[in-house]
């Protein structure tokens, strides 16, 4: 059955919430939409801060003189913000709020040339190059709906941006056009179809960066999230504050002995392996976990909401069901590291990864296929059936 998301090119309700509003957006879309919006207002940024002040001449040369002068105020101002745009655009680090104010602040500044120069041209009547000039400047309205087409907004901001614009608009059309109704209708009903077609494009520029963005995320070989797209949940998940009162545990898991699989039986088989590990990952996990590829054979799983005890439970389910088998039937087995941020006392993300990185590295030492918890217990991986061995916490970790 045809439903509307098709209409705007998504197949679900949730990814169509994506399109009408960026609350739900994950930090990794917000952070690239807010690049993408400031390196596309930078280059006309700079082009108008050079060529609004340089038009002042044709202002000079064609216009009378009263107008003119009155354009040549407005113009350095208007220069000046486009010159501070582009300085911002390139030169800081950029938001979703700055992003959308540089863009707002740039569109506002052709609106208001235009509110303010529309008085003046009506005042006088103009004829041949004069004229021309002056019917370029009633164009500046249409030309500012249609620059939003350049820029991904969702339905919301989009709709916001342009109310104010359209109303700005019509009133300088207004204006303009001697107070014609009729004249205005018709420019209005313009100005609502080119509206119409920049929102379209606007909307898919959203939907288009919203779907590289999760194919970037994921790692082709494992279907996992890949190591980038991990960091910046972690990122987005550590800055929430709610986390903070909270149990936050990770697991950091490599393979044993990886290499000797490649070398013994092919880098295929070695693929095969990473790809049934991952699996095996996806399938002990919660809907609110997360199964990263860290690296090569290196796994990380963030388990929110989850004191050790309970993580340790995950770890017990990994090795019951078996990371992956080799064709001859022995079973794989991985280093793990626990970490939990109460129990290691951090709120950091970098320093909970560094703990389990500490914890991994202990089990390689001691003998491998093995879990070592924040208490220095550890769990084994046993033939089908784990022991747990209490022992005393001997690092500093
Ligand atoms: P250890 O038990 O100490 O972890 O030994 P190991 O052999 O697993 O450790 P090492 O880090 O030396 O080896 C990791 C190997 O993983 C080396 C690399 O060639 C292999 N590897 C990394 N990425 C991939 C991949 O995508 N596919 C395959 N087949 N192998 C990979
Ligand atoms: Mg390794
Ligand atoms: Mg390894």
């Amino acid at each position: 059955m045809f439903s509307i998301y098709q209409l705007f090119g998504v197949n679900s309700k949730e990814q169509f919430a994506d399109l009408i509003s960026a609350r739900e957006h994950q930090e990794i879309i917000r952070q690239h939409r807010a690049e993408l919006i400031a390196s596309r207002i930078y280059p006309f940024a700079l082009v108008f801060a050079v060529l609004v002040p340089l038009w002042g001449i044709l202002d000079l040369i064609f216009l009378p003189q009263e107008i003119a002068m009155q354009f040549m105020v407005m113009r350095p101002i208007s220069g000046g913000v486009f010159l501070a745009l582009a300085f911002i655009t390139k030169k800081l680090k950029i938001g979703t709020k700055r992003a959308l104010t540089c863009l707002v602040s740039m569109l506002m500044v052709p609106t208001l040339f235009y509110q303010f120069s529309s008085p003046l041209i009506e005042q006088v009547e103009l004829t041949g190059m004069a004229d021309l000039l002056i019917h370029l400047y009633g164009l500046l309205p249409y030309v500012v709906i249609a620059s939003l087409a350049l820029f991904p907004l969702t339905l919301k901001e989009f709709s916001l941006l342009s109310l104010v614009l359209v109303a700005l608009a019509s009133i300088g059309l207004y204006r303009a056009d001697g107070s014609d109704i009729t004249m205005l209708m018709v420019q209005m009903w313009l100005l609502l179809v080119i509206l119409g077609v920049s929102m379209f494009s606007s909307l898919q520029q959203v939907r288009y960066l919203i779907s590289q963005m999760v194919k970037a995320s994921y790692d082709g070989l494992t279907k996992l999230l890949t190591r980038r797209a991990g960091m910046d949940i972690m990122e987005s998940l550590f800055r929430a504050t709610g986390l903070q009162q909270s149990n936050f545990s990770i697991l950091f898991l490599d393979l044993d002995k990886f290499k000797n699989i490649n070398d013994t039986l092919g880098h295929d088989a070695g693929d095969e392996v990473l790809r049934q590990a991952a699996k095996t990952l996806g399938n002990c996990i919660r809907r609110g976990d997360a199964a990263i590829r860290w690296g090569g054979e290196e796994f990380l799983i963030l388990l929110p909401h989850t004191d050790a005890e309970a993580a340790k439970n995950v770890v017990r389910r990994i090795m019951d069901q078996g990371l992956a088998v080799l064709p001859d039937g022995t079973p794989v087995t991985a280093s793990i590291g626990l970490a939990e941020q109460e129990e290691d006392h951090t709120h950091s993300w970098k320093a909970l990864v560094d703990f389990a990185d500490q914890r991994l590295y202990k089990a390689k030492q001691t003998g491998r296929a093995k879990c070592i918890c924040p208490d220095g217990s550890e769990v084994l991986f046993g033939e089908g059936k784990n022991t747990e061995q209490e022992k005393p916490e001997t690092t500093t970790a």
